[in-house]
């Protein structure tokens, strides 16, 4: 039986499957020796603020569906963080954010597919453009303004999430 450490991977330089692991980020290919870094992804979430409470989603898919999550995703090639939280707001609320600003960021692991990321969530703190309504759709099935004392951890779908409440709690 082949264990997930000694797995080895095609090689993106000669095409062979001679890629092997070599600590939790570098792969090494023993046929050319092309070195490939699997690079942390890096993750942006929306803390949008009105009148002391917070918009939370209630995801509609897994993982963690039906549990609550913030406004965001993953980050684009050649896009900025600033323009990756407001576009993947408006994708999950319909929301328009006037210019983020950053608050904190904490490493999290994200599983897709049965594989293992490496990411770091970035969150900013935001506030409305506008006053559009909320529009249930395939990613968030509901929106709720909760004051961050008012929610409980146990009802967030993911850990960095929790943390991250931890840190407005502190604010
Ligand atoms: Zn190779």
């Amino acid at each position: 039986m082949t264990s997930a450490s000694n797995r080895r991977y095609f090689c993106p330089q000669c095409g062979v499957d001679a890629l092997e692991s070599v600590d939790n980020k570098l792969y090494g290919c023993s046929r050319c020796g092309h070195t490939y870094f699997h690079n942390t992804a890096v993750a942006v979430s929306a803390v949008i603020e009105r009148a002391g409470k917070i918009a939370w989603i209630t995801r509609a898919r897994e993982p963690g569906a039906g549990l609550l999550d913030l406004p965001g995703g993953f980050v684009e090639r050649d896009e900025s963080l600033e323009a990756a939280v407001m576009r993947e707001t408006f994708e999950e609320t319909g929301f328009k954010l006037l210019a983020p600003r950053y608050l904190f960021s904490i490493p999290n692991r994200y599983v897709f597919h049965g594989v293992r990321y490496s990411t770091v969530d970035v969150f900013f703190g935001c506030t409305l453009a506008d006053s559009t309504e909320f529009q249930p759709n395939d990613e968030a099935a509901a929106l709720d303004w909760l004051a961050p004392a008012a929610v409980d951890p146990g009802r967030i779908a993911f850990e960095s999430t929790r943390l991250a409440l931890a840190e407005m709690l502190k604010a």
